[in-house]
């Protein structure tokens, strides 16, 4: 076996020219090397180049476009005025990536707001006013603000259109050209699209100036090579992943397992998660000396360990022949990184198995890896708890077998002759059966995990099931929105660009005052500012979508 050298910390991200205060953020938050989109897109932006990306979430491509951004940052700080502009399809996107910004940005002090519709304006104003260097926006909320002239575009160095193709698809198409109209004409600009249909290639071709382009599904990996391996993946919440991971580990029952995680923090913070919850689990990540590795290797080639939780730069060149399960705790962020991972199991014939952790956002990166990979990753349920009791009695029953046909039980008798005095012998059983069981470990793990789909595939027009201009399906209207009813959905052909054209046409809103909406088979749900309520149900009423009367009418919302 050979094991892995100690690497430079971030060394790949210092080759693409960052500055120290991002490698500093970096190194702080467990990044071990660039994902391929990183290394790709990042140098080039870093040039000043326009940039046009085919990359699904999970891919690294938030850091892709945040550290070139934030690299331009001046020294000093910078004077209030905005220097990047990322637009989102939502707002729980627009959290997210300022999130993202604000922690790599942290050594240089950037100043990063989120903006979207359905928060109070009020405070984006005193934020803006106050002075800020990105700005996170839904095209809606950003038009609002260029219009009120809260938000100025002139210090403006680079737009991002992040997830192009999603705000498109919610009809966001006029908001955004409006917006890149009112920027700097010698601004970069960057678009990162999941797809690449038609309509993102001529907003590419009109707005950027000689991109790059990159492509991050590219198909290296020789058809052939996936080993013997059982694929499945289980969609989980972040929040349920620890637990998932116990219960789906309970059920299979590895020899040895390796966990991936994509950070140091993560494997850190993992392996401790599950030494609490009773799995003999050992960190291996590049931060570690020698020694150390060596110490860790030795205790799962011995079997004191179970469990290798490991960052790909420190499980590379590990070789562990009793190796039978390999767990995705993320999906990986390139095919090629998943197909290297699940190669180590699979060997000699043996039959290996390969489990992903999704999150329902990174359905797209499962469904590439498979066609890359040109193998099927089963998506299964995560073990109910009723599931696992069965499990952990089945367990408990081989065991008791196993200790009958081995075991010199002898000695016992005597406890059992006594208590056959006063008790039946089934019960003085499963008393027996009940010790041994609750010894065995079988910690209580009763906390259900909910079941969350993989998020909906694009139907034949190519053309995603909407999720709400800005993403709110399940839940109340936002505070000072009222939720319309109107009687005509998808099986009517209606899409989100009609009701907004519709509403903007016949009442006194414009498109930017609409907040979410909702398309579902039968009906739609619009969000319109409460004081426009009526009138918008009014002059609907007066009108046909689609070509055709429908009911319009508040919705009968069910209070939290
Ligand atoms: P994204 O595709 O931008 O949504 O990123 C997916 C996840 O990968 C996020 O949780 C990031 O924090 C994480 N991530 C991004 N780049 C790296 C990297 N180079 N190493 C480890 N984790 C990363």
């Amino acid at each position: 076996m050979t094991t892995p050298n100690a690497t430079e910390d971030s060394s790949g991200f210092a080759d693409l020219g960052l500055r120290p205060e991002l490698l500093r953020a970096l190194i702080g938050l467990g990044y071990e090397e660039p994902t391929p989109i990183q290394r790709e897109a990042i140098g080039p932006l870093i040039e000043g180049r326009d940039l046009l990306g085919q990359a699904a979430t999970g891919t690294g491509k938030t850091a892709a476009f945040a550290l070139p951004i934030l690299q331009q940052m001046p020294g000093g700080g910078g004077d209030g005025r905005p220097l990047a502009l990322v637009l989102v399809p939502t707002r729980e996107l627009a959290v997210q990536v300022s999130e993202a910004i604000h922690r790599y940005g942290r050594d240089l002090g950037a100043r990063v707001l989120p903006i979207y519709g359905g928060q109070p304006i009020g405070r984006q104003l005193r934020e803006l006013q106050r002075g800020v260097d990105v700005v996170v926006a839904t095209p809606g909320r950003a038009l609002d603000h260029i219009g009120r002239r809260t938000l100025n575009l002139d210090a403006l160095k680079i737009v991002v259109l992040d997830e192009a193709d999603e705000m498109l698809d919610m009809g966001f198409a006029d908001d955004i050209e409006a917006i890149l109209q009112e920027t700097p004409e010698e601004r970069q600009t960057v678009l990162f699209s999941a797809t690449m249909p038609p309509r993102i290639n001529s907003i590419a071709r009109q707005h950027l100036t000689d991109p790059v382009r990159i492509q991050i599904e590219r198909e290296t990996a020789a058809p052939g090579e996936a080993p013997r391996v059982r694929q499945s993946a289980y969609v989980v919440p972040r929040a349920h992943k620890p637990t998932a991971l116990g219960r789906v580990l309970d059920v299979e029952a590895p020899e040895a397992a390796i966990v991936f995680c994509r950070t140091r923090e993560e494997v850190d913070t993992l392996t401790e998660t599950m030494n609490g919850r009773g799995y003999r689990a050992e960190a291996l990540h590049g931060g570690m000396g020698q020694e150390q590795r060596d110490r860790v290797m030795a205790r799962l080639r011995a079997g004191t360990a179970d469990l290798l939780v490991a960052t790909d730069v420190a499980a590379r060149g590990l070789d562990i022949e009793q190796l039978t399960h390999v767990v995705n705790y993320n999906v990986p962020s390139a095919p090629e990184s998943y197909v290297h991972r699940i190669g180590r199991v699979g060997r000699a014939g043996r039959e290996g198995v390969a489990i992903t952790l999704a999150e329902p956002r990174e359905h797209r990166m499962l469904k590439t890896i498979e066609r890359v990979t040109k193998s099927r990753i089963t998506v299964e349920k995560v073990p109910t708890v009723a599931d696992l009791r069965a499990r952990r009695l089945e367990l408990t029953r081989s065991a008791l077998e196993e200790s009958m046909l081995e075991d010199d039980l002898e000695h016992f008798r005597v406890v059992v002759d006594t208590l056959a005095d006063e008790f039946d012998l089934v019960e003085i059983a499963m008393a027996a059966v009940k010790l041994a069981h609750e010894a065995s470990g079988a910690a209580a793990d009763e906390e259900e995990i909910p079941e969350v789909p993989l998020r909906p595939e694009r139907d034949g027009r190519g053309r995603r099931e909407p999720g709400g201009r800005e993403e709110r399906r399940g839940r109340g209207p936002s505070t000072g929105m009222t939720r319309v009813f109107i009687g005509a959905g998808r099986a009517g052909g209606v899409r989100p660009q009609d009701l907004v054209g519709a509403i903007a046409n016949e009442s006194r809103l414009s498109g930017r005052d609409i907040g979410a909406i909702e398309i579902a088979d039968r009906f739609s749900l619009v969000e319109v500012p409460d004081h426009a309520a009526d009138d918008v149900i009014t002059s609907l009423r007066q009108t046909t979508i689609k070509g055709k009367k429908v009911t319009v009418r508040r919705e009968r919302f069910e209070s939290r």
